[in-house]
């Protein structure tokens, strides 16, 4: 959809530009030809994200798609099961990656509500290998959980997820495109979530702010690997620095992630006390609006908000999410609120 310059682009927190200081880090950066390892901003960057997620080295990577469909090939073997969850970003929204790039059938667990698949539900979805079955190779998690409206996985929900894998000697990916986000709602450190899991993705690109860019982390040889699988996927990059920077100043902007969850939650309130909307207070920066009960479709809803001027993205059938970020502040939250109800007024009358 073309934005025009008055709409308040809540549609993700993928569509803040970056600021003065991003481009001219970018201008400036010192580079290299990264297959090669010589570029001097990538090696920093992939040395501070290691340190920020505290594993022993890090990848940088085009996308956070790319970075969970890496970690994927890397753990597992054509014709295993990829055991995740039924909501989650990686079964629902990579084109079937799974299947397509790495021969994996994949099997789902329903997590109810947060999605914190209990370790029950991870025991019985695991397929030991035997003459007819093909066993499981990988268990994938998230945090925070997009479709469930960015809730925030506390630590022991993750540890106990990944310790029943574990016990089963199958690795867990942990796809935290947004694992700063649980980190700050939940006041742990980023590298206590990534503690009881094998990989991790996170993503530069959404509410840190960057233009470009994901990591991939995991240990010496898990990343040594991902490295060459990087390459095979088309991501091996040259002058990658120039991207890189931004990043960089990315990583600095984790604890402002504050003031987004604080946005969404203004956001929730607000659209909670409009006539036929329910909205749940969230965990972090994604607000999912229902609006079952008042009729309205979602499809119709996003039309509405964007002629009012918010952007948005349909969910579901009659969920429509939200999502706060870098480029919007309280006074754009309560103008939000305002257009999007007088949206829902018209289409409920
Ligand atoms: C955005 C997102 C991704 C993918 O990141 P891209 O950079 O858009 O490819 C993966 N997982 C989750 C949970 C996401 O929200």
């Amino acid at each position: 959809m073309d934005i025009d310059e008055d709409t308040i682009d809540l549609r993700s927190d993928t569509v803040t530009t970056p600021s003065d200081e991003m481009r001219e880090a970018a201008r400036d950066a010192e580079v290299g030809d990264d297959v090669y390892r010589d570029d001097p901003t990538v090696n920093e960057l992939e040395r501070r994200a290691a340190e920020a997620v505290g594993t022993e080295a890090a990848l940088y990577v085009p996308s956070g798609t790319m970075a969970n469909q890496i970690a994927v090939h890397v753990h597992t073997e054509p014709g295993q099961e990829l055991l995740l969850e039924r909501e989650s970003h990686v079964y629902r929204w990579e084109l079937a990656g799974a299947s397509n790039l790495s021969g994996l059938q994949t099997r789902t667990i329903d997590a109810g509500e947060r999605c914190v698949p209990s370790p029950d539900a991870v025991a019985e979805g695991l397929v030991s290998e035997d003459l007819h079955r093909p066993g499981t190779g990988l268990l994938s998690l998230e945090n925070t959980h997009n479709f469930r409206g960015g809730t925030a996985i506390p630590v022991d929900g993750i540890a106990a997820a990944a310790e029943a894998a574990r016990d089963a000697d199958v690795p867990v990916h942990l796809d935290g495109a947004r694992v700063f986000n649980a980190a700050v709602a939940l006041g742990v450190d980023a590298s206590e979530l990534v503690a009881p899991v094998d990989s991790v993705t996170f993503c530069l690109s959404k509410g840190l702010g960057a233009p470009v860019g994901s990591i991939l982390a995991g240990d010496e040889e898990f990343v040594e690997e991902a490295r060459r699988v990087r390459k095979l996927f088309g991501g091996g990059m040259r002058q990658a620095g120039i991207i890189a920077a931004p990043g960089l100043l990315a990583l600095e902007n984790v604890d402002r992630l504050a003031e987004d969850h604080a946005n969404a939650e203004r956001l929730a309130a607000g659209l909670d006390a409009v006539d036929g909307v329910d909205a749940p207070a969230p965990d972090t920066n994604i607000v999912v609006a229902h609006t079952e009960d008042a009729g309205i479709p979602a499809a119709d809803l996003v039309e509405a908000c964007k002629a009012a001027g918010v952007g948005c993205v349909e969910f579901d059938e009659h969920t429509t999410r939200f999502t706060t970020h870098l480029d919007v502040d309280a006074d754009d939250v309560a103008v939000a609120v305002d257009r999007i109800g007088d949206a829902v007024a018209e289409l409920s009358g």
